[in-house]
């Protein structure tokens, strides 16, 4: 009987929190009930890609060091260091770097693992072709600054949905200063950077023999 009743209990249990998911689930689609369809004028108009979009890769010649970190972290080894070894200075010395952006997917794993941070992932999306082999960009093409939609006089901007300020759902007619929704990731790291400071602060108050140790603690460690 008691096992019976405990059943009982647990299937009320999840029934009543599934009928909170699915009460959750049909707001958000309510919400959007609301919204009316926005349309950008595309290319007249554009969508400002997000902080962290991961757009084509851009690629700093004198900073590389043919050190191949980028091939060997790439799941598809596509990224193409052509090298010699300079004999005199016994150092590797770049001749031409390649990535193949018809095959690349754009993971990211190069730039999070070069150990002289000469690649970084821009903003630019249009990198449709005619030819897929125009879409093998050489260290040229590769080093080419991106476009921004941002200052491009000829582009009207458009913030995403997520960046528009609280509230508004319809992106025209937005000033560029009116303040977003979210935060920057530079008032996100500057709040982290506070954060950690005040919790090293709060750690020497009340250890100060562990912040800074004594001559004699060091004399005894040592
Ligand atoms: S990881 Fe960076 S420095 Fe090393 S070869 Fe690749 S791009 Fe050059
Ligand atoms: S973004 Fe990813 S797939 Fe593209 S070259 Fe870098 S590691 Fe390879």
């Amino acid at each position: 009987m008691f096992g019976f009743l405990k059943k009982v209990g647990d299937y009320t249990k999840e029934a009543v929190s599934a009928a909170q998911y699915l009460g959750q689930g049909l707001a958000v689609t309510f919400d959007h009930l609301k919204r009316r369809p926005i349309t950008v004028q595309y290319p007249y108009e554009k969508l400002i890609p997000s902080e962290r979009y991961r757009g084509r890769i851009h690629f700093e010649f004198d900073k590389c060091i043919a050190c191949e970190v980028c091939v060997r972290v790439c799941p598809i080894n596509l990224p193409v260091v052509d090298w010699v070894m300079n004999k005199a200075t016994k150092k590797k010395e770049l001749r031409n770097y390649s990535i193949d952006f018809g095959v690349c997917i754009f993971c990211g794993n190069c730039v999070e693992y070069c150990p002289t941070n000469c690649l970084s992932m821009t903003e630019e999306y249009e990198l449709a072709a005619f030819d897929r082999h125009s879409l093998n960009y050489d260290n040229v093409a590769l080093g080419r600054l991106p476009t921004s939609v941002t200052s491009d006089p000829a582009v009207f901007a458009l913030r995403e949905l997520a960046y528009l300020p609280k509230g508004v759902m319809e992106p025209h007619g937005v000033p560029a200063n009116a303040p977003r929704a979210g935060r920057l990731p530079e008032q996100v790291l500057a709040t982290l950077a506070q954060s950690s400071a005040a919790t090293t602060t709060e750690q020497t108050a009340s250890n100060p023999t562990a912040a800074n140790p004594t001559a004699a603690d060091q004399g005894a460690q040592s």
